[in-house]
């Protein structure tokens, strides 16, 4: 079957290559993970179909490539109105394949990637500046020209909202696209394929393949009709993919993971400070920017933990569709044995858990309680690796130097939070934080003009406003001489 019947909507299992589907001979099958319904067989793309998607993409660059941000900001202002046309149909069909809130889509995430789409377009249009420099009479006209064909790879966690923050710089930007998405998620893409089609996308300047990351995703990344390669996941598979860049020298952005500190000062307010920690379970904790390192002055740790517990105890575990549900369940079986693997072992090593720490034995499934483990021993596997589950640490710490050097102590550096009630005291800690983005007395504030991205192991390059133009555009600088002219 070609279409399944998703909450209800017709949803493609093909690829979608130069305006067509396309099928696999072979197929993987797609379940649900707020209860493991099945929801359909998924085409396994590999190296042909890839290679049929990037063609497609070459071939239609030129037109795509000449059209200017103008024509292109038409077509792209029609797809965000599509998409939010379509915002309950996406948020339903996410929340089946990915299981985070439906509440949270529909208020929050769909209308987000209406914005992707209209802002980069936007920006195109209006903000894209061509500087014009005087050398001696010389004039440097620099220009931000299409690059090619982008090969775009993104996860489950947040299917279409992150793989929209890659498609509308690109597209914006003159660029061609082949997304691949995540295995695990692939079905908002498909539906985003057809609202293209409907937006007057000319066929091959976007294209969809299907498939696992070693089959599909590795061929895109080592296609040597590629300009850029844009990859949000983690940090292991990103290593394999610089590898294959490097063999083409492709271009690379990458935002990886996390295992960002949420810092709360002595003189913080205690009842934001619990707000502010609890919201690190958002999405069962699958979440890159999540301040997942609680660390807390001692002087206020009791304090600041008894509100902390209060909250967390309020927090409903349950189906991401029911409106009063807080936590959903974990992404796939294969993820839930990792992130319960990490609890065991802290168990069995004899960190204290002070909450969950197990399986949500009352849903069954792939629910994981939210946990928090206090004062786990520095150094140790639960404080350095990433767990992307619901699964917090919570450490003290006595003076600046302390905290600031627990904060820096890990590969990472996408983000930080900072609870503190003095703005002096924030701004001290806050210059030596190493991170992307950090946060001060609130969290997940996002402003696309704004940089986003991951220092150390958190990432290369940064997205958003120019910065998204910088990597998906060819920067170009043409030097005019005044002499030699024959008027
Ligand atoms: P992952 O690295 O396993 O997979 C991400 C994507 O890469 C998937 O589409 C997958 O199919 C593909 N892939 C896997 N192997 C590949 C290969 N050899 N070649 C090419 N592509 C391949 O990551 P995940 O488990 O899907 O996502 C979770 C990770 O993503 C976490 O580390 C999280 O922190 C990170 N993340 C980062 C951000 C950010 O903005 N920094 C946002 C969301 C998630």
């Amino acid at each position: 079957m070609s279409t399944i019947d998703v909450a209800g909507v017709a949803v493609d299992t093909r690829h979608y290559i130069n305006g067509q589907r396309v099928a696999s001979a072979e197929t993987y099958v797609n379940t649900s993970p707020i209860d493991g319904t099945f929801l359909g067989d998924i085409a396994r793309g590999g190296e042909a179909e890839i290679d049929l998607a990037v063609r497609a993409a070459r071939a239609a660059f030129p037109a795509w490539s000449k059209l200017g941000p103008h024509k292109r900001g038409e077509l792209l202002n029609k797809l965000a109105d599509l998409v939010e046309a379509n915002i309950e149909t996406l948020a339903n069909i996410e929340t089946l394949d990915n299981g985070a809130l439906l509440r949270s889509h529909l208020r929050g995430v769909m209308p987000r990637v209406a914005m992707n789409i209209r802002f980069f377009a936007d920006f195109a249009m209006n903000e894209l500046k061509h500087d014009v420099f005087e050398t001696r009479g010389h004039t440097n006209n620099v220009s931000w020209d299409p690059s090619g064909v982008a090969a775009l790879i993104t996860p489950w966690n947040a299917p279409l909202m992150l793989a929209t923050w890659k498609i509308g710089p690109a597209l914006a930007a003159g660029d061609t696209v082949v997304l691949k998405p995540a295995e695990w998620t692939p079905l908002t893409a498909s539906y985003f394929a057809d609202l293209t089609k409907q937006a007057g996308i000319p066929d091959g300047v976007f294209n969809v393949v299907n498939g696992y990351g070693k089959e599909a995703g590795s061929a895109l990344t080592a296609h040597p009709g590629i300009a850029r390669i844009s990859f949000t996941g983690s940090v292991p598979t990103a290593k394999i993919i610089a590898h294959a860049a490097a063999d083409n020298l492709t271009p690379v952005s990458f935002e990886l993971g996390g295992k960002s500190p949420c810092i709360v000062l002595a003189d913080a307010d205690l009842d934001l400070a619990a707000e502010i920690a609890v919201e690190q379970y958002d999405n069962a904790g699958q979440v890159c920017l999540s301040g997942t390192r609680i660390l807390v002055h001692e002087s206020i740790a009791d304090a600041f933990a008894e509100k902390f517990r209060e909250k967390a105890a309020a927090l409903t575990q349950g189906d991401p569709r029911d409106p009063a549900t807080d936590i959903g369940p974990q992404i796939h079986q294969v993820h839930f044995d990792r992130i319960k693997g990490f609890v065991d072992r802290a168990i069995a090593e004899g960190h204290n858990i002070v909450w969950g720490g197990e399986p949500n034995a009352e849903l069954g499934g792939l629910y994981f309680t939210p946990t928090l483990v206090m004062n786990p021993a520095p150094g140790s596997e639960i404080v350095t690796s990433e767990i992307f589950g619901p699964v917090l640490v919570m450490q003290t710490f006595s003076t600046d130097d302390e905290v600031i050097a627990m904060a820096n102590g890990t590969e990472f550096g996408l983000a930080a939070v900072v609870v503190s009630g003095d703005r002096d005291h924030a701004a001290r800690i806050t210059n030596e934080l190493v991170a992307g983005t950090i946060w001060v007395n609130c969290f997940f504030v996002r402003d696309l003009r704004a940089p986003f991205g991951g220092s150390k192991k958190s990432g290369i390059g940064r997205d958003g406003g120019i910065w998204s133009f910088d990597f998906y555009a060819d920067v170009k600088n043409t030097v005019i001489s005044p002499n030699g002219w024959k008027e």
